[in-house]
Protein backbone atom coordinates (compact mmCIF):
# COMPACT_ATOMS: atom_id res chain seq x y z
CA UNK A 1 0.00 0.00 0.00
CA UNK A 2 1.43 3.62 -0.73
CA UNK A 3 1.50 6.19 2.56
CA UNK A 4 -1.20 7.89 1.17
CA UNK A 5 -3.24 4.70 1.47
CA UNK A 6 -2.07 3.98 3.87
CA UNK A 7 -2.71 7.09 6.12
CA UNK A 8 -6.45 6.88 5.16
CA UNK A 9 -6.91 3.48 6.35
CA UNK A 10 -5.39 4.40 9.33
CA UNK A 11 -7.33 7.45 9.42
CA UNK A 12 -10.38 5.54 8.98
CA UNK A 13 -9.65 3.49 11.67
CA UNK A 14 -9.03 6.07 14.77
CA UNK A 15 -12.66 7.26 13.67
CA UNK A 16 -14.19 3.89 13.60
CA UNK A 17 -13.24 3.69 16.98
CA UNK A 18 -14.35 7.46 18.01
CA UNK A 19 -17.80 6.83 16.35
CA UNK A 20 -16.68 9.84 14.43
CA UNK A 21 -15.64 10.85 10.21
CA UNK A 22 -12.68 9.96 8.28
CA UNK A 23 -13.16 13.72 7.44
CA UNK A 24 -13.50 14.89 11.01
CA UNK A 25 -9.55 13.45 12.82
CA UNK A 26 -6.85 15.30 12.37
CA UNK A 27 -3.09 13.69 13.19
CA UNK A 28 -1.37 15.55 15.80
CA UNK A 29 2.10 14.94 17.57
CA UNK A 30 0.35 14.25 20.41
CA UNK A 31 -2.14 14.81 23.74
CA UNK A 32 -0.48 18.56 24.41
CA UNK A 33 -0.58 19.87 20.96
CA UNK A 34 -4.46 18.38 20.69
CA UNK A 35 -5.26 20.04 23.90
CA UNK A 36 -3.71 23.40 22.81
CA UNK A 37 -5.10 23.57 19.42
CA UNK A 38 -8.73 22.67 20.40
CA UNK A 39 -8.72 25.37 23.65
CA UNK A 40 -6.62 28.13 21.55
CA UNK A 41 -8.66 27.55 18.27
CA UNK A 42 -11.69 28.01 20.45
CA UNK A 43 -11.07 30.85 22.25
CA UNK A 44 -9.73 32.89 18.96
CA UNK A 45 -13.41 31.84 17.38
CA UNK A 46 -15.31 32.80 20.53
CA UNK A 47 -12.95 36.14 20.82
CA UNK A 48 -14.23 37.04 17.48
CA UNK A 49 -17.78 37.18 18.17
CA UNK A 50 -17.04 39.06 21.83
CA UNK A 51 -17.21 35.26 23.86
CA UNK A 52 -14.09 35.60 26.28
CA UNK A 53 -14.93 33.01 29.05
CA UNK A 54 -14.12 29.25 29.25
CA UNK A 55 -14.95 26.51 31.84
CA UNK A 56 -12.71 24.00 32.81
CA UNK A 57 -11.94 21.83 35.65
CA UNK A 58 -9.29 22.24 38.17
CA UNK A 59 -7.84 18.85 38.08
CA UNK A 60 -7.10 19.29 34.32
CA UNK A 61 -4.04 17.88 32.87
CA UNK A 62 -1.24 21.09 32.91
CA UNK A 63 -1.81 20.76 28.87
CA UNK A 64 -4.90 21.86 29.02
CA UNK A 65 -4.31 24.36 32.54
CA UNK A 66 -1.50 25.83 31.03
CA UNK A 67 -3.39 27.17 28.23
CA UNK A 68 -5.99 28.22 30.42
CA UNK A 69 -3.46 30.29 32.62
CA UNK A 70 -1.90 31.50 28.87
CA UNK A 71 -5.48 32.88 27.43
CA UNK A 72 -5.89 34.65 30.92
CA UNK A 73 -2.95 36.76 30.41
CA UNK A 74 -4.29 37.68 26.77
CA UNK A 75 -8.00 39.12 27.93
CA UNK A 76 -9.96 35.75 28.27
CA UNK A 77 -11.94 35.05 31.72
CA UNK A 78 -11.51 30.94 33.10
CA UNK A 79 -13.74 29.40 35.54
CA UNK A 80 -12.06 26.26 37.18
CA UNK A 81 -14.76 24.80 38.41
CA UNK A 82 -14.05 22.66 42.00
CA UNK A 83 -14.61 18.94 41.95
CA UNK A 84 -15.98 16.25 44.53
CA UNK A 85 -14.22 14.58 46.81
CA UNK A 86 -13.58 11.69 44.32
CA UNK A 87 -12.89 14.68 41.54
CA UNK A 88 -15.72 14.68 39.79
CA UNK A 89 -17.75 17.96 38.30
CA UNK A 90 -20.84 17.48 37.67
CA UNK A 91 -23.17 18.40 34.49
CA UNK A 92 -24.88 20.92 36.93
CA UNK A 93 -21.86 22.79 37.80
CA UNK A 94 -21.28 23.25 34.47
CA UNK A 95 -24.74 24.27 33.05
CA UNK A 96 -24.69 27.00 36.27
CA UNK A 97 -21.26 28.23 35.24
CA UNK A 98 -22.30 28.96 31.59
CA UNK A 99 -22.34 32.39 30.58
CA UNK A 100 -23.57 34.59 27.53
CA UNK A 101 -19.88 35.34 26.85
CA UNK A 102 -18.79 30.86 27.56
CA UNK A 103 -16.87 30.23 24.33
CA UNK A 104 -15.84 26.84 25.68
CA UNK A 105 -16.36 24.03 27.56
CA UNK A 106 -12.97 21.75 28.37
CA UNK A 107 -13.24 18.81 30.62
CA UNK A 108 -11.00 15.98 30.29
CA UNK A 109 -12.72 12.47 30.39
CA UNK A 110 -10.64 10.30 32.95
CA UNK A 111 -8.38 11.74 35.12
CA UNK A 112 -4.62 10.92 34.74
CA UNK A 113 -3.71 10.48 38.28
CA UNK A 114 -6.71 9.51 40.11
CA UNK A 115 -8.29 7.94 37.18
CA UNK A 116 -12.14 9.06 37.89
CA UNK A 117 -14.52 9.16 35.18
CA UNK A 118 -16.36 12.46 34.09
CA UNK A 119 -19.88 12.21 33.11
CA UNK A 120 -18.96 13.52 29.83
CA UNK A 121 -22.40 12.55 27.91
CA UNK A 122 -24.58 14.61 30.05
CA UNK A 123 -22.02 17.68 30.15
CA UNK A 124 -22.17 17.02 26.21
CA UNK A 125 -26.37 16.84 26.28
CA UNK A 126 -25.90 21.11 28.43
CA UNK A 127 -23.13 21.96 26.05
CA UNK A 128 -25.10 21.02 22.68
CA UNK A 129 -28.70 22.62 24.26
CA UNK A 130 -26.54 25.96 25.31
CA UNK A 131 -24.89 26.11 21.87
CA UNK A 132 -21.21 25.86 23.40
CA UNK A 133 -18.49 23.80 21.81
CA UNK A 134 -17.41 21.11 23.71
CA UNK A 135 -13.95 20.13 24.41
CA UNK A 136 -12.55 17.01 26.49
CA UNK A 137 -9.16 15.77 26.57
CA UNK A 138 -9.64 12.19 26.23
CA UNK A 139 -6.25 11.15 26.36
CA UNK A 140 -6.14 8.60 29.71
CA UNK A 141 -10.25 7.24 28.20
CA UNK A 142 -9.44 6.64 24.91
CA UNK A 143 -8.99 2.85 24.29
CA UNK A 144 -9.79 2.21 28.40
CA UNK A 145 -13.77 3.68 27.93
CA UNK A 146 -16.19 3.25 25.21
CA UNK A 147 -16.50 6.47 23.24
CA UNK A 148 -18.92 8.01 20.38
CA UNK A 149 -18.20 11.34 20.10
CA UNK A 150 -21.88 11.45 18.25
CA UNK A 151 -23.93 9.89 21.11
CA UNK A 152 -22.19 11.83 23.53
CA UNK A 153 -22.22 15.21 21.84
CA UNK A 154 -18.35 15.44 22.31
CA UNK A 155 -17.25 18.84 19.18
CA UNK A 156 -13.50 18.06 20.47
CA UNK A 157 -11.50 15.33 21.37
CA UNK A 158 -8.15 15.10 22.22
CA UNK A 159 -6.16 11.71 22.08
CA UNK A 160 -2.35 10.65 22.33
CA UNK A 161 -0.92 6.95 20.94
CA UNK A 162 1.26 6.54 23.79
CA UNK A 163 -1.13 6.15 25.91
CA UNK A 164 -2.37 3.11 24.07
CA UNK A 165 1.01 1.30 23.47
CA UNK A 166 1.16 3.23 19.89
CA UNK A 167 4.61 5.08 19.56
CA UNK A 168 5.33 8.29 20.90
CA UNK A 169 5.06 11.89 19.06
CA UNK A 170 1.88 10.66 17.61
CA UNK A 171 -2.07 12.03 18.95
CA UNK A 172 -5.12 13.71 16.93
CA UNK A 173 -7.68 16.43 17.46
CA UNK A 174 -11.28 15.34 16.61
CA UNK A 175 -13.29 18.47 15.05
CA UNK A 176 -17.14 17.87 14.81
CA UNK A 177 -17.51 19.06 11.28
CA UNK A 178 -18.95 22.58 11.73
CA UNK A 179 -16.51 23.33 14.19
CA UNK A 180 -13.89 25.64 12.00
CA UNK A 181 -10.59 26.08 14.35
CA UNK A 182 -8.53 28.02 12.90
CA UNK A 183 -5.49 26.15 11.46
CA UNK A 184 -3.22 25.27 13.58
CA UNK A 185 0.14 25.38 11.17
CA UNK A 186 0.26 27.06 7.53
CA UNK A 187 1.84 25.37 5.28
CA UNK A 188 0.93 22.46 2.88
CA UNK A 189 -2.10 20.83 2.40
CA UNK A 190 -2.17 18.17 4.67
CA UNK A 191 -4.74 17.66 7.33
CA UNK A 192 -6.94 19.41 4.77
CA UNK A 193 -4.60 22.35 5.21
CA UNK A 194 -5.14 23.05 9.17
CA UNK A 195 -2.12 21.35 9.77
CA UNK A 196 0.26 21.51 7.19
CA UNK A 197 3.73 19.58 7.53
CA UNK A 198 4.23 15.96 5.94
CA UNK A 199 3.01 13.64 8.08
CA UNK A 200 4.68 11.28 10.53
CA UNK A 201 3.44 8.40 9.02
CA UNK A 202 5.11 5.44 10.78
CA UNK A 203 2.90 7.29 13.81
CA UNK A 204 0.25 7.54 11.93
CA UNK A 205 -0.03 3.74 11.54
CA UNK A 206 1.27 2.67 15.01
CA UNK A 207 -1.56 5.39 16.41
CA UNK A 208 -4.48 3.27 14.27
CA UNK A 209 -3.13 -0.42 14.86
CA UNK A 210 -3.02 0.59 18.67
CA UNK A 211 -6.36 2.26 18.24
CA UNK A 212 -8.18 -1.08 16.34
CA UNK A 213 -6.41 -3.31 18.84
CA UNK A 214 -7.49 -0.86 22.18
CA UNK A 215 -11.04 -0.54 20.92
CA UNK A 216 -11.86 -3.96 20.49
CA UNK A 217 -12.90 -5.45 23.38
CA UNK A 218 -13.38 -2.72 26.01
CA UNK A 219 -15.43 -4.19 28.07
CA UNK A 220 -14.49 -7.88 28.33
CA UNK A 221 -10.76 -6.53 28.86
CA UNK A 222 -12.00 -4.10 31.40
CA UNK A 223 -14.00 -6.55 33.89
CA UNK A 224 -10.57 -8.80 33.96
CA UNK A 225 -8.41 -5.62 34.61
CA UNK A 226 -11.18 -3.95 37.47
CA UNK A 227 -11.46 -7.28 39.12
CA UNK A 228 -7.61 -7.47 39.40
CA UNK A 229 -8.02 -3.57 40.80
CA UNK A 230 -10.59 -3.78 43.19
CA UNK A 231 -8.29 -7.14 45.14
CA UNK A 232 -5.22 -5.18 44.86
CA UNK A 233 -6.89 -1.90 46.31
CA UNK A 234 -8.54 -3.80 48.85
CA UNK A 235 -5.32 -5.10 50.42
CA UNK A 236 -3.59 -1.94 50.21
CA UNK A 237 -6.12 -0.48 52.11
CA UNK A 238 -5.76 -2.73 55.15
CA UNK A 239 -2.01 -1.19 55.45
CA UNK A 240 -3.17 1.19 58.77
CA UNK A 241 -3.63 5.52 57.64
CA UNK A 242 -3.96 4.50 53.76
CA UNK A 243 -7.13 5.90 51.76
CA UNK A 244 -8.18 5.25 48.42
CA UNK A 245 -8.13 8.81 46.30
CA UNK A 246 -10.89 8.72 43.19
CA UNK A 247 -14.21 7.57 42.45
CA UNK A 248 -14.61 3.69 43.64
CA UNK A 249 -16.77 3.00 40.44
CA UNK A 250 -16.62 5.52 38.44
CA UNK A 251 -12.51 5.09 37.34
CA UNK A 252 -10.69 3.87 34.73
CA UNK A 253 -10.31 -0.20 35.12
CA UNK A 254 -6.67 -0.10 35.42
CA UNK A 255 -5.82 2.99 38.14
CA UNK A 256 -5.63 2.62 41.11
CA UNK A 257 -4.39 5.71 43.44
CA UNK A 258 -3.53 5.54 47.36
CA UNK A 259 -2.41 8.10 49.53
CA UNK A 260 0.02 6.74 52.59
CA UNK A 261 0.29 8.62 55.83
CA UNK A 262 4.03 8.56 57.43
CA UNK A 263 5.57 7.97 54.01
CA UNK A 264 7.08 10.44 51.52
CA UNK A 265 5.86 9.71 48.43
CA UNK A 266 9.28 9.91 46.45
CA UNK A 267 11.28 7.23 48.94
CA UNK A 268 8.49 5.07 48.30
CA UNK A 269 8.24 4.87 44.63
CA UNK A 270 12.16 4.38 44.77
CA UNK A 271 11.89 1.41 47.23
CA UNK A 272 9.41 0.10 45.17
CA UNK A 273 11.43 0.52 41.81
CA UNK A 274 14.09 -1.60 43.86
CA UNK A 275 11.41 -4.60 44.20
CA UNK A 276 10.43 -4.52 40.52
CA UNK A 277 7.80 -2.53 40.49
CA UNK A 278 7.05 0.69 38.38
CA UNK A 279 5.10 2.64 39.90
CA UNK A 280 4.08 6.68 39.98
CA UNK A 281 3.25 9.19 42.90
CA UNK A 282 1.71 11.96 41.42
CA UNK A 283 1.12 12.54 37.39
CA UNK A 284 4.50 11.10 35.35
CA UNK A 285 4.82 14.34 34.24
CA UNK A 286 5.16 16.32 37.60
CA UNK A 287 7.62 13.81 38.92
CA UNK A 288 10.74 15.83 39.23
CA UNK A 289 9.08 18.63 40.65
CA UNK A 290 8.28 18.26 44.73
CA UNK A 291 4.97 20.32 44.94
CA UNK A 292 2.25 18.11 45.49
CA UNK A 293 -0.44 17.26 43.36
CA UNK A 294 -3.21 19.89 42.13
CA UNK A 295 -5.18 16.58 41.69
CA UNK A 296 -5.25 15.30 44.80
CA UNK A 297 -4.96 18.61 46.32
CA UNK A 298 -8.34 19.56 44.32
CA UNK A 299 -9.98 16.56 46.17
CA UNK A 300 -9.23 17.89 49.52
CA UNK A 301 -6.16 15.93 50.37
CA UNK A 302 -3.93 18.17 53.15
CA UNK A 303 -0.17 19.00 51.78
CA UNK A 304 1.08 16.25 53.68
CA UNK A 305 -1.23 13.43 52.68
CA UNK A 306 -0.97 14.88 49.20
CA UNK A 307 2.77 14.53 49.60
CA UNK A 308 2.81 10.24 50.29
CA UNK A 309 0.52 8.85 47.19
CA UNK A 310 1.11 5.92 45.36
CA UNK A 311 -0.39 5.49 41.60
CA UNK A 312 -0.46 2.10 40.26
CA UNK A 313 -1.64 1.52 36.36
CA UNK A 314 -1.80 -1.02 34.59
CA UNK A 315 -3.88 -3.51 31.71
CA UNK A 316 -5.76 -7.09 31.70
CA UNK A 317 -2.02 -8.58 31.12
CA UNK A 318 -1.29 -7.95 34.72
CA UNK A 319 -1.09 -11.95 36.13
CA UNK A 320 -2.75 -12.83 39.18
CA UNK A 321 1.05 -13.57 40.43
CA UNK A 322 1.66 -9.93 39.72
CA UNK A 323 -1.08 -8.63 41.76
CA UNK A 324 0.08 -11.09 44.67
CA UNK A 325 3.40 -9.83 44.44
CA UNK A 326 2.14 -6.17 44.76
CA UNK A 327 -0.02 -7.19 47.73
CA UNK A 328 2.90 -9.14 49.72
CA UNK A 329 5.60 -6.01 48.63
CA UNK A 330 3.98 -2.84 49.21
CA UNK A 331 3.17 -3.14 52.97
CA UNK A 332 6.38 -4.55 54.06
CA UNK A 333 8.02 -1.23 51.88
CA UNK A 334 5.62 1.09 54.06
CA UNK A 335 6.20 -0.39 57.55
CA UNK A 336 10.31 -0.29 56.05
CA UNK A 337 9.81 3.46 55.44
CA UNK A 338 7.30 4.26 58.74
CA UNK A 339 10.12 2.78 60.84
CA UNK A 340 12.30 5.27 59.91
CA UNK A 341 10.07 8.43 58.96
CA UNK A 342 9.89 11.01 61.96
CA UNK A 343 6.86 12.29 60.54
CA UNK A 344 5.08 8.92 61.15
CA UNK A 345 6.54 8.79 64.60
CA UNK A 346 4.86 12.21 65.00
CA UNK A 347 1.72 10.90 63.57
CA UNK A 348 1.78 8.39 65.61
CA UNK A 349 2.22 10.09 69.02
CA UNK A 350 -0.42 13.10 67.97
CA UNK A 351 -2.82 11.04 67.64
CA UNK A 352 -2.27 7.59 69.78
CA UNK A 353 -1.73 5.34 66.54
CA UNK A 354 -0.18 2.22 67.92
C1 LIG B 1 -0.42 12.32 28.85
C2 LIG B 1 -1.55 13.26 28.86
C3 LIG B 1 -1.56 14.41 28.05
C4 LIG B 1 -0.37 14.81 27.19
O1 LIG B 1 -0.22 13.96 26.09
P1 LIG B 1 1.17 13.97 25.28
O2 LIG B 1 0.92 13.08 24.11
O3 LIG B 1 2.20 13.45 26.20
O4 LIG B 1 1.42 15.38 24.86
C5 LIG B 1 -2.66 15.22 28.08
N1 LIG B 1 -3.73 14.92 28.86
C6 LIG B 1 -3.76 13.83 29.65
C7 LIG B 1 -4.98 13.56 30.46
C8 LIG B 1 -2.67 12.97 29.68
O5 LIG B 1 -2.71 11.90 30.47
Amino acid sequence: MDAAKTVLASREAVANALGAKVNEIYFTAGGSESDNWAIKGAAELGAKKGKKHIITTAVEHHAVLHTCEYLEKHGFEVTYLPVDEFGRVSAQQVENAIREDTCLVTVMFANNEIGTIMPIAEIGKICKEKKIPFHTDAVQAVGHVDIDVKAMNIDMLSLSGHKLHAPKGIGALYIRTGIVLPNLIAGGAQERGRRAGTENVPGIVGLAQAMRDACASIEGKNRITAQKRDRIIQELLKIPETRLNGHPTERLAGNINISIRGVEGESLLLMLDMNGIAASSGSACTSGSLDPSHVLLAIGLPHEVAHGSLRLSFEEDLTDEDADYIIATVPKVVERLRAMSPLWERICKEEGIQ
